[in-house]
């Protein structure tokens, strides 16, 4: 065998998938020692046996290459108290390697399993399991397991939340990940199908950087996440240093920062909501590393439409734009076009939501059922229509959309939409949501790293990660 084997026989009541004999499970283990396997792991309760443990030192003592670990899995949520688990599976056998495996039901309980990585040395693996406990596994590394745990494929996962070994080597560089490595992530309620952390990591990779982005579920409202911004500032060994924002955090993150003394930009300010967060461990404030708010949402949509339309911002002045939704990317984009002058009005389907951005900035608005009353020459759809699932909507009737009109969609799942389509047949210019994304994320990139980095990559990394799923 090329590489160290754990051999387990899972006890049923610990998540084992049947239900053998407590003495044939010891007999497996003990057999597995003989035959040279590394590690063996059995549950820690079923080591308090005399029996059980007489027989597994003997097959210890007459194959000292082996290793025992001792394990204790919570499915339910966190173990009452994790530190004396720990203390007293080393008391029972001080060679033993602990194991400790818990669910995490929300990420904020991931870092309990931090601190005593933290607090511990030697070899002891402590993990989270769940959707909410991913990043335990991925940085597992960084702060000391012995080792994570991760699926051949899909299918084969042998725990809940479990990734498997590809997406850990190629989208999260597992190999390359030690205790330096400085940490990103996007936090929102759902970030799996998200396509920042390949991108980022791609251009981590490139620039050979030591620095690692995770996906960071954080659920719940504005105390979840302000308890999760707590967590990372005061436990500046995790090195975080930046985060990503998305749906439903973005004005959550604004207010966090205010709150907490940081640095708001002024424009991040004026729209109300922040996508981008970086903590600076070489300020270090009550609350901890300095923290700064910046939206780069306008900058990634107005770059596209100067780009795209080969003009330059001077060309916005005066011209007359729709935008389609009041929402968080409605404010960017209002904030960036009013900005640099344009005459804006604002669809909405809730329409008070339209007059109060409208107000805000200035700009006129009407109800997203009035766009037969449309002039504009571009048109921004800052809505979710057209969005998957919904692939075969659009915001924007077709008979509305003219030649000389150009038609910038922010969705970018699929790249391709069908007011895209549309605006394609009917001869207009058209902006596409992936170039937003790709501006966003490498604006993002350079707030991370003060470097410059290739949009190309993104793109190509985002469009591969959609290919593959
Ligand atoms: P949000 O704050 O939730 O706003 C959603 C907007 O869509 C609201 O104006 C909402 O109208 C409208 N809407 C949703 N469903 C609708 C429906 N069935 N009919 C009519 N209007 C509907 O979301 P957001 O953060 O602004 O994101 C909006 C979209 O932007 C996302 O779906 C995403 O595709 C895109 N986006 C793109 C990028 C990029 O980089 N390209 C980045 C972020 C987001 P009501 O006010 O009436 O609810």
């Amino acid at each position: 065998k090329p590489i160290p084997i754990i051999v387990t026989c899972r006890d049923h009541a610990q998540g084992g998938a049947n239900e053998y004999p407590e003495n044939l499970r010891i007999e497996v283990l003990s057999a597995a020692i003989g035959a040279g396997a590394e590690f063996v792991d059995l549950e820690y309760e079923n080591f308090f046996s005399i029996a059980n443990q007489e027989k597994i030192r003997r097959a210890l003592s007459q194959n000292p290459k082996s290793r025992l670990i001792l394990s204790a899995h919570n499915f339910e949520g966190k173990f009452p108290n994790i530190t004396k688990l720990y203390r007293h599976i080393l008391t029972l056998y001080s060679a033993a390697i602990p194991k400790l495996v818990y669910t995490a039901n929300h990420i904020n309980d991931c870092f309990e399993a931090f601190d005593l990585l933290h607090q511990s040395s030697g070899e002891r693996i402590i993990l989270c399991m769940g959707r909410a406990g991913l990043i335990s596994r991925i940085i597992a590394k960084k702060l000391g397991s012995l080792v994570t745990f991760a699926s051949l494929d899909n299918e084969s996962a042998t725990a809940p939340g479990q990734i498997t070994i590809e997406q850990l080597k190629k989208t999260f560089s597992s190999d390359s990940i030690n205790s330096e490595t400085v940490l990103y992530g996007v936090l929102g309620s759902m970030v799996y199908n998200s396509a920042s952390p390949a991108a980022h990591n791609a251009c981590f990779a490139k620039a050979e950087l030591n620095k690692l982005y995770l996906p960071l579920l954080v659920e719940g409202g504005e105390n979840e996440f302000d308890e999760f911004m707590r967590n990372v500032r005061v436990r500046s060994w995790l090195n975080f240093a930046g985060f990503s924002v998305t749906i439903p955090h973005k004005a959550n993150a604004l207010n966090y920062v205010r709150q907490s003394g940081g640095v708001v930009e002024p424009l991040t300010e004026k729209i109300g909501a922040a996508n981008t967060l970086t903590l600076d461990t070489a300020q270090i404030t009550n609350s901890g590393p300095q923290i700064s708010a910046y939206n780069t949402d306008y900058i990634g949509a107005m770059d596209a439409i100067i780009s795209k339309l080969k003009i330059d911002k001077s060309d916005l002045k005066d011209l007359s734009v729709a935008v389609l939704g009041a929402g968080g990317v409605a404010r960017a984009i209002v904030a960036g076009l009013t900005d640099a002058g344009a005459k804006v009005c604002i669809y909405n389907r809730t329409v008070e939501k339209a007059e109060k951005l409208a107000e805000e900035f200035g700009c006129d608005f009407a109800a997203l059922s009035e766009l037969g009353t449309l002039d504009a020459k571009l048109v921004v759809n800052c809505t979710s229509i057209g969005m998957y699932p919904e692939v075969d909507a659009t915001p924007l009737p077709q008979e509305y959309i003219k030649k000389d009109m150009a038609i910038f969609d922010t969705v970018y799942n699929p790249f391709e939409t069908l007011l895209l389509k549309q605006a394609k047949e009917a001869g207009a210019k058209t902006i596409d949501g992936l170039t937003m994304f790709v501006n966003q994320a490498a604006e993002q990139f350079k707030l991370f790293t003060g470097k410059e980095t290739e949009p190309k990559l993104i793109q190509k990394t985002v469009i591969k990660q959609r290919n593959r799923n």
